[in-house]
């Protein structure tokens, strides 16, 4: 299971550095996690200000 960012994401883009698969991006009216990507590190949950990143 890959991470997920809900609607809860400010778009801050704290999160996008942290990954080391570059499996974020901002999709537009949020910042998204490409779950093919995403290899269920944890580094981004720590960092987001609004607590929006879970384990999907
Ligand atoms: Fe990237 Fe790790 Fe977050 Fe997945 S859990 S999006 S690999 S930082
Ligand atoms: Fe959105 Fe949190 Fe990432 Fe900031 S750190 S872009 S609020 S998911």
């Amino acid at each position: 299971m890959a991470y997920v960012i809900s609607s809860e994401c400010i778009s801050c883009g704290a999160c996008e550095g942290e990954c080391p698969t570059s499996a974020i991006s901002n999709g537009g009216e949020q910042y998204v996690i490409d779950a093919n990507t995403c290899i269920d590190c944890g580094a981004c949950e720590g960092v987001c200000p609004v607590e929006a990143i879970s384990q999907g």
